[in-house]
């Protein structure tokens, strides 16, 4: 029996009905740029997000860049950043301008370490970003208290935590700003690529509508070089759809999460995730660690069940940051580069499947 990394045709299933009423009424409409679906799902999402505002743009990775520049990130600052993420945090930095300084991880929850960020702090270091990585908040009372020790600002890349909690703040409302990604396989997964920006601070949602919209407060005015980036109303309708649902979804993804701990508990080779406790988990990705990692994505990819590396390499480490960033020691990136493994985790992943996948995993260990 193979398992997929993700089922999207299973949700679907779940769904169909409310997603296809809400597609044909954006058809209907024909408003498909901004529109009164759009900003109702910008409600919405900062309604679930418990912040003032959020605002909608055509990625992630967009989100991460528009609310960089409309924060005002200016050429030459350094941005202290994970180097184990998804390449967009970096990679926006770098189109903002700034310098990415990569400080190394926790060996625990792989979550950045204030303490490796707080060595790397110079008079030129402007902001921190922190990535909630897996779906796991990061350790916001040390980087509150970093920041306001050096003035900085801080942001959040809320891309994988959507629905995460910090000691019962939502990920995404303690910063200054967050970026959000709908890409399709994220845990609010759109009908294509959309993300958004989240913040309590009325001027940021004002400087984020100016660059989103090529910098113009009026038809044909310009006074910032910005960009065109929008949340189309067919995603906003779609995405609206699925939020009704997150919550429910997130909550199967914790069952699927404590079954495999369950079922992997007694395993001394392995190295669970770590769950700090400190708030809500949102499982966007299930990563354990083992030795001999490679030999067992053989045996998954023998038996076609779904896994993923997340991630082989630190950002610190990518060809194209040589020369433009800056990094710390990052030996325990390094080390979870060469050992981590992800599982299937989706709502919808029925315990058989769960099995199927713990046992490659056992048939690995005794090889
Ligand atoms: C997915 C992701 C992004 C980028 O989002 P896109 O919508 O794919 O552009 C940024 N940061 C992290 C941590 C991500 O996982």
């Amino acid at each position: 029996m193979s398992v997929p990394m993700l089922d999207m045709k299973a949700q679907y299933a779940t769904i169909k009905t409310e997603v296809d009423a809400a597609v044909a009424e954006v058809l209907e409409m024909q408003h498909f740029r901004g529109g009164p679906i759009t900003e109702a799902f910008e409600r919405e999402l900062a309604a679930f997000s418990e912040v003032a505002h959020a605002r909608g743009v055509s990625s992630g990775t967009d989100a991460l860049l528009v609310m960089f520049r409309a924060a005002g990130i200016q050429p030459g600052d350094e941005v202290i950043t994970t180097p184990f993420t998804f390449f967009a945090t970096g990679g926006a930095l770098v189109n903002a301008g700034a310098v990415p300084v990569f400080a190394d991880i926790e060996p625990d929850t792989l979550n950045m370490d204030p303490e490796r960020v707080r060595e790397l702090i110079t008079p030129k270091t402007r902001a921190i970003v922190v990535v909630h990585i897996f779906g796991q908040s990061a350790n916001m009372d040390a980087f509150m208290a970093l920041a306001a020790e050096h003035g900085l600002m801080l942001f959040e890349d809320n891309a994988q935590s959507l629905g995460a909690r910090w000691k019962g703040m939502r990920t995404g409302s303690i910063g200054y700003g967050a970026g959000v990604s709908f890409y399709p396989t994220k845990n609010l997964g759109g009908a294509g690529e959309g993300g958004a920006i989240l913040t309590n601070d009325d001027k940021l949602a004002e400087n984020v509508e100016l660059f989103r919209c090529h910098g113009s407060p009026a038809q044909y005015e310009h006074i910032v070089v910005g960009y065109n980036s929008h949340l189309h109303a067919m995603q906003a309708a779609i995405l609206r759809v699925k939020l009704r649902h997150l919550e429910a979804w997130n909550a199967a993804r914790r069952a699927v999460a404590a079954e495999y701990n369950r079922l992997l508990a007694d395993v001394a080779e392995i190295t669970l995730p770590y769950d700090h406790g400190m708030g809500e988990h949102v499982w966007h990705q299930y990563v354990l660690r083992m030795p001999r990692r490679n030999d067992c994505v053989k045996i998954f990819k023998e038996r076609e069940i779904g896994h993923g590396v997340f991630y082989p390499k630190g950002l610190h480490q990518q060809t194209c940051f040589q020369g433009i960033t800056k990094a710390g020691p990052c030996p325990e990136t390094e080390r979870a580069c060469k050992e981590v493994l992800a599982l299937p985790i989706y709502p919808e992943l029925n315990p058989a499947q769960q099995a199927e996948v713990v046992a490659a995993i056992k048939d690995h260990l005794s090889a």
